[in-house]
Protein backbone atom coordinates (compact mmCIF):
# COMPACT_ATOMS: atom_id res chain seq x y z
CA UNK A 1 0.00 0.00 0.00
CA UNK A 2 1.64 3.59 -0.58
CA UNK A 3 2.08 5.96 2.08
CA UNK A 4 -1.28 7.46 2.55
CA UNK A 5 -0.54 9.83 4.96
CA UNK A 6 2.48 11.65 2.59
CA UNK A 7 0.12 11.21 0.19
CA UNK A 8 -2.28 13.65 1.43
CA UNK A 9 -0.60 15.72 3.04
CA UNK A 10 1.72 16.63 -0.28
CA UNK A 11 -1.88 17.26 -1.41
CA UNK A 12 -3.30 18.88 1.00
CA UNK A 13 0.22 21.63 1.32
CA UNK A 14 -0.04 22.01 -2.71
CA UNK A 15 -3.71 22.71 -2.49
CA UNK A 16 -4.46 24.95 0.42
CA UNK A 17 -2.24 28.02 -0.70
CA UNK A 18 -4.47 28.41 -4.25
CA UNK A 19 -7.19 31.05 -4.68
CA UNK A 20 -10.54 29.48 -3.82
CA UNK A 21 -12.18 30.08 -7.14
CA UNK A 22 -16.25 29.68 -6.84
CA UNK A 23 -18.91 29.85 -4.21
CA UNK A 24 -19.95 28.81 -0.61
CA UNK A 25 -23.96 27.49 -1.06
CA UNK A 26 -25.58 30.44 0.05
CA UNK A 27 -29.57 28.89 -1.05
CA UNK A 28 -29.81 27.36 2.17
CA UNK A 29 -29.06 30.88 4.46
CA UNK A 30 -27.21 28.97 7.35
CA UNK A 31 -24.74 27.35 4.92
CA UNK A 32 -23.60 30.89 3.85
CA UNK A 33 -21.28 31.48 7.33
CA UNK A 34 -19.35 28.70 6.62
CA UNK A 35 -15.59 30.07 6.50
CA UNK A 36 -14.51 29.34 2.31
CA UNK A 37 -10.94 28.47 3.72
CA UNK A 38 -11.91 25.52 5.86
CA UNK A 39 -9.89 22.39 4.17
CA UNK A 40 -9.84 19.12 5.44
CA UNK A 41 -8.88 15.61 4.08
CA UNK A 42 -9.19 11.89 6.19
CA UNK A 43 -8.51 8.41 4.33
CA UNK A 44 -9.17 5.21 6.23
CA UNK A 45 -7.76 2.26 4.91
CA UNK A 46 -9.38 -1.36 4.56
CA UNK A 47 -6.98 -2.33 8.11
CA UNK A 48 -8.63 0.54 9.88
CA UNK A 49 -5.42 2.71 9.37
CA UNK A 50 -6.55 6.33 9.35
CA UNK A 51 -4.76 8.93 7.97
CA UNK A 52 -5.69 12.91 8.85
CA UNK A 53 -4.94 16.41 7.32
CA UNK A 54 -6.30 19.83 7.77
CA UNK A 55 -9.71 20.61 9.28
CA UNK A 56 -10.78 16.64 9.00
CA UNK A 57 -12.39 16.14 12.54
CA UNK A 58 -14.51 19.79 12.18
CA UNK A 59 -18.15 19.18 11.80
CA UNK A 60 -19.95 20.47 8.29
CA UNK A 61 -23.44 19.72 6.67
CA UNK A 62 -23.00 16.74 4.64
CA UNK A 63 -26.06 18.14 2.58
CA UNK A 64 -26.75 14.68 -0.71
CA UNK A 65 -24.01 12.58 0.90
CA UNK A 66 -26.73 11.72 3.31
CA UNK A 67 -28.90 10.42 -0.08
CA UNK A 68 -26.38 7.29 0.24
CA UNK A 69 -27.34 6.38 3.48
CA UNK A 70 -30.68 6.73 3.09
CA UNK A 71 -30.64 4.71 0.00
CA UNK A 72 -28.80 1.92 2.11
CA UNK A 73 -31.56 2.10 4.61
CA UNK A 74 -34.55 1.61 2.12
CA UNK A 75 -32.72 -1.34 0.71
CA UNK A 76 -31.85 -2.72 4.03
CA UNK A 77 -35.77 -2.62 4.47
CA UNK A 78 -37.61 -3.15 0.89
CA UNK A 79 -34.48 -4.42 -0.74
CA UNK A 80 -35.43 -4.32 -4.72
CA UNK A 81 -38.46 -2.95 -4.27
CA UNK A 82 -36.99 0.55 -4.19
CA UNK A 83 -36.40 0.23 -7.92
CA UNK A 84 -40.32 0.20 -8.46
CA UNK A 85 -40.27 3.99 -7.58
CA UNK A 86 -36.87 5.50 -8.63
CA UNK A 87 -34.72 4.66 -12.11
CA UNK A 88 -30.48 4.11 -11.74
CA UNK A 89 -29.64 6.10 -14.98
CA UNK A 90 -27.47 9.38 -14.72
CA UNK A 91 -29.79 12.79 -14.83
CA UNK A 92 -27.07 14.50 -16.59
CA UNK A 93 -28.87 17.29 -14.91
CA UNK A 94 -28.23 19.91 -11.57
CA UNK A 95 -29.12 18.02 -8.97
CA UNK A 96 -32.56 19.90 -8.20
CA UNK A 97 -33.90 20.18 -12.10
CA UNK A 98 -37.85 19.45 -12.50
CA UNK A 99 -38.29 19.06 -16.18
CA UNK A 100 -37.15 15.46 -16.36
CA UNK A 101 -39.49 14.30 -13.43
CA UNK A 102 -42.21 16.02 -15.89
CA UNK A 103 -41.11 13.73 -19.01
CA UNK A 104 -40.62 10.41 -16.99
CA UNK A 105 -43.95 10.79 -15.29
CA UNK A 106 -42.88 10.95 -11.70
CA UNK A 107 -40.20 8.78 -11.96
CA UNK A 108 -37.00 9.97 -10.55
CA UNK A 109 -34.13 9.14 -12.70
CA UNK A 110 -31.93 8.11 -9.80
CA UNK A 111 -32.03 8.52 -5.77
CA UNK A 112 -28.77 10.66 -5.78
CA UNK A 113 -30.77 13.54 -7.35
CA UNK A 114 -33.05 15.52 -4.92
CA UNK A 115 -36.38 14.09 -6.18
CA UNK A 116 -34.81 10.35 -5.73
CA UNK A 117 -33.66 11.30 -2.64
CA UNK A 118 -37.13 12.54 -1.74
CA UNK A 119 -38.89 9.06 -3.02
CA UNK A 120 -36.52 7.41 -0.70
CA UNK A 121 -36.90 9.57 2.24
CA UNK A 122 -41.12 8.87 1.66
CA UNK A 123 -39.61 4.85 1.62
CA UNK A 124 -38.03 5.37 5.15
CA UNK A 125 -41.00 7.53 6.27
CA UNK A 126 -43.67 4.71 5.80
CA UNK A 127 -41.05 1.71 6.73
CA UNK A 128 -39.64 3.60 10.04
CA UNK A 129 -41.54 3.29 13.12
CA UNK A 130 -39.73 7.10 13.86
CA UNK A 131 -38.09 7.89 10.85
CA UNK A 132 -35.39 10.63 12.17
CA UNK A 133 -34.89 9.16 15.72
CA UNK A 134 -34.39 5.61 13.64
CA UNK A 135 -31.70 7.01 10.90
CA UNK A 136 -29.84 8.95 13.34
CA UNK A 137 -29.77 5.60 15.31
CA UNK A 138 -28.44 3.55 11.92
CA UNK A 139 -26.03 6.49 11.07
CA UNK A 140 -24.81 6.13 15.03
CA UNK A 141 -24.36 2.17 13.99
CA UNK A 142 -22.52 2.40 10.89
CA UNK A 143 -19.82 4.67 12.61
CA UNK A 144 -19.88 3.32 15.88
CA UNK A 145 -20.21 7.47 17.03
CA UNK A 146 -23.18 8.33 19.24
CA UNK A 147 -22.53 12.01 19.32
CA UNK A 148 -23.72 12.47 15.49
CA UNK A 149 -26.76 14.62 15.27
CA UNK A 150 -28.77 16.84 13.14
CA UNK A 151 -28.17 20.39 13.23
CA UNK A 152 -31.54 21.64 13.80
CA UNK A 153 -30.68 25.34 12.44
CA UNK A 154 -29.76 24.03 8.36
CA UNK A 155 -32.89 22.13 8.25
CA UNK A 156 -35.36 24.86 9.54
CA UNK A 157 -33.02 26.88 6.95
CA UNK A 158 -34.09 24.81 4.61
CA UNK A 159 -37.45 24.28 4.98
CA UNK A 160 -37.80 27.88 4.74
CA UNK A 161 -36.20 28.26 1.45
CA UNK A 162 -36.50 25.02 0.12
CA UNK A 163 -39.35 25.89 -2.73
CA UNK A 164 -37.63 23.55 -5.51
CA UNK A 165 -37.36 20.42 -3.28
CA UNK A 166 -41.61 21.17 -2.36
CA UNK A 167 -42.36 21.45 -5.89
CA UNK A 168 -39.96 18.28 -6.90
CA UNK A 169 -42.53 16.33 -3.51
CA UNK A 170 -46.21 17.98 -5.12
CA UNK A 171 -45.07 16.75 -8.43
CA UNK A 172 -44.14 13.61 -7.10
CA UNK A 173 -47.51 13.46 -5.38
CA UNK A 174 -49.48 14.41 -8.25
CA UNK A 175 -48.26 11.39 -10.02
CA UNK A 176 -48.66 9.00 -7.23
CA UNK A 177 -45.24 8.48 -6.14
CA UNK A 178 -45.15 10.20 -2.89
CA UNK A 179 -47.35 7.98 -0.02
CA UNK A 180 -47.17 10.52 2.97
CA UNK A 181 -47.79 13.87 3.42
CA UNK A 182 -45.46 16.19 1.53
CA UNK A 183 -44.80 18.35 4.63
CA UNK A 184 -43.59 15.00 6.31
CA UNK A 185 -41.25 13.56 3.75
CA UNK A 186 -39.83 17.11 3.64
CA UNK A 187 -39.89 16.90 7.44
CA UNK A 188 -37.73 14.45 6.83
CA UNK A 189 -35.42 14.91 4.12
CA UNK A 190 -33.99 18.38 5.42
CA UNK A 191 -33.69 16.32 9.10
CA UNK A 192 -31.38 13.69 7.09
CA UNK A 193 -29.65 16.46 5.25
CA UNK A 194 -28.63 18.24 7.95
CA UNK A 195 -26.91 15.46 9.67
CA UNK A 196 -23.01 17.21 10.93
CA UNK A 197 -20.32 15.07 10.85
CA UNK A 198 -16.61 15.38 10.09
CA UNK A 199 -14.29 13.56 7.51
CA UNK A 200 -13.49 10.95 10.16
CA UNK A 201 -16.51 10.71 10.73
CA UNK A 202 -17.90 10.07 7.16
CA UNK A 203 -15.39 7.25 6.79
CA UNK A 204 -15.61 5.44 9.54
CA UNK A 205 -19.66 5.28 8.59
CA UNK A 206 -19.05 4.37 4.67
CA UNK A 207 -16.68 1.59 5.54
CA UNK A 208 -19.26 -0.72 4.55
CA UNK A 209 -19.20 0.35 1.47
CA UNK A 210 -15.57 -0.38 0.98
CA UNK A 211 -16.28 -4.15 3.21
CA UNK A 212 -18.67 -6.01 1.17
CA UNK A 213 -21.59 -4.45 3.84
CA UNK A 214 -20.07 -5.48 7.35
CA UNK A 215 -19.48 -1.87 8.87
CA UNK A 216 -16.50 -0.59 10.81
CA UNK A 217 -18.03 -2.18 14.00
CA UNK A 218 -17.95 -5.84 12.49
CA UNK A 219 -21.81 -6.31 11.55
CA UNK A 220 -23.30 -7.16 8.25
CA UNK A 221 -25.91 -4.41 7.48
CA UNK A 222 -26.46 -5.16 3.51
CA UNK A 223 -25.46 -7.66 0.95
CA UNK A 224 -22.55 -7.68 -0.96
CA UNK A 225 -25.18 -7.42 -4.00
CA UNK A 226 -26.95 -4.44 -2.48
CA UNK A 227 -23.41 -3.03 -1.97
CA UNK A 228 -22.57 -3.41 -6.05
CA UNK A 229 -25.78 -1.53 -6.32
CA UNK A 230 -25.21 1.47 -4.41
CA UNK A 231 -21.30 1.42 -5.20
CA UNK A 232 -22.53 1.83 -9.24
CA UNK A 233 -25.07 4.07 -8.28
CA UNK A 234 -22.10 6.61 -6.76
CA UNK A 235 -20.30 5.95 -9.56
CA UNK A 236 -22.83 6.90 -12.65
CA UNK A 237 -25.09 9.67 -10.54
CA UNK A 238 -22.96 10.67 -7.59
CA UNK A 239 -22.13 13.96 -9.24
CA UNK A 240 -25.09 15.46 -10.68
CA UNK A 241 -24.28 16.77 -13.88
CA UNK A 242 -20.75 16.12 -13.49
CA UNK A 243 -20.54 12.12 -12.68
CA UNK A 244 -18.64 11.81 -15.83
CA UNK A 245 -16.15 14.26 -15.23
CA UNK A 246 -15.55 13.13 -11.58
CA UNK A 247 -14.86 9.19 -13.05
CA UNK A 248 -13.02 11.02 -15.68
CA UNK A 249 -10.38 13.02 -13.43
CA UNK A 250 -10.87 10.65 -10.11
CA UNK A 251 -12.14 7.09 -11.23
CA UNK A 252 -13.49 6.42 -7.95
CA UNK A 253 -17.59 5.74 -6.80
CA UNK A 254 -18.34 9.16 -4.78
CA UNK A 255 -20.71 11.72 -2.96
CA UNK A 256 -20.91 14.80 -2.77
CA UNK A 257 -23.05 17.54 -1.19
CA UNK A 258 -23.63 21.10 -1.32
CA UNK A 259 -22.18 21.61 2.69
CA UNK A 260 -18.43 20.65 0.26
CA UNK A 261 -17.93 17.94 1.41
CA UNK A 262 -17.04 14.77 -1.10
CA UNK A 263 -16.81 10.89 0.11
CA UNK A 264 -15.28 8.44 -2.64
CA UNK A 265 -13.85 4.72 -1.87
CA UNK A 266 -12.17 1.99 -3.24
CA UNK A 267 -13.83 -1.51 -3.03
CA UNK A 268 -11.00 -3.31 -0.58
CA UNK A 269 -8.77 -0.27 -0.23
CA UNK A 270 -9.93 2.22 1.26
CA UNK A 271 -12.29 5.26 1.84
CA UNK A 272 -11.56 9.28 1.82
CA UNK A 273 -14.02 11.84 2.28
CA UNK A 274 -12.37 15.89 1.69
CA UNK A 275 -14.03 19.42 2.75
CA UNK A 276 -13.52 22.43 1.15
CA UNK A 277 -16.73 24.67 1.32
CA UNK A 278 -16.37 26.86 -1.94
CA UNK A 279 -18.26 24.98 -5.05
CA UNK A 280 -17.67 25.16 -8.54
CA UNK A 281 -20.74 26.04 -10.86
CA UNK A 282 -22.06 22.39 -11.01
CA UNK A 283 -22.55 22.26 -7.10
CA UNK A 284 -19.28 20.04 -6.06
CA UNK A 285 -16.58 21.27 -3.72
CA UNK A 286 -13.54 22.49 -6.23
CA UNK A 287 -10.66 21.77 -3.88
CA UNK A 288 -11.95 18.56 -2.95
CA UNK A 289 -12.57 17.30 -6.57
CA UNK A 290 -8.52 18.67 -7.56
CA UNK A 291 -7.54 17.18 -4.18
CA UNK A 292 -9.11 13.65 -5.37
CA UNK A 293 -7.87 14.09 -8.74
CA UNK A 294 -4.51 14.26 -7.49
CA UNK A 295 -4.66 11.60 -4.70
CA UNK A 296 -5.68 8.85 -7.37
CA UNK A 297 -2.84 10.25 -9.53
CA UNK A 298 0.15 10.00 -7.20
CA UNK A 299 -1.66 6.50 -5.30
CA UNK A 300 -2.56 4.98 -8.66
CA UNK A 301 -5.53 3.46 -7.37
CA UNK A 302 -8.91 3.92 -8.63
CA UNK A 303 -10.87 1.77 -9.85
CA UNK A 304 -9.66 1.81 -13.17
N1 LIG B 1 -30.49 19.64 0.99
C1 LIG B 1 -29.97 20.05 -0.29
C2 LIG B 1 -31.09 20.27 -1.29
O1 LIG B 1 -32.02 19.52 -1.31
C3 LIG B 1 -28.99 19.02 -0.78
C4 LIG B 1 -28.39 19.37 -2.12
C5 LIG B 1 -27.00 18.89 -2.31
O2 LIG B 1 -26.21 18.69 -1.39
N2 LIG B 1 -26.63 18.80 -3.56
O3 LIG B 1 -31.07 21.20 -2.05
Amino acid sequence: MPDFQKIISQVYQGLEPMPNTGKVANYIPELAHVPPQKFGIHLLEMNKRAHSVGDAQELFSIQSISKVLSLAMAMAAIDEKVWERVDVEPSGDPFNHLSLLEQENGIPRNPLINAGAIVIADILVSELKKPKEDFLEFVHQLSGDNNIAYDEAVASSEKSTGFKNFAAANLLKSYGNLKNDVEEVLDFYFYQCSLSMSCAQLCDTFYLFINRGVCKQGTQHLSLNQIKRINALMLTCGFYDEAGEFAFEVGLPGKSGVGGGIVALLPEHFCITTWSPVLNPKGNSTKGMAALERITTLSGLSIF
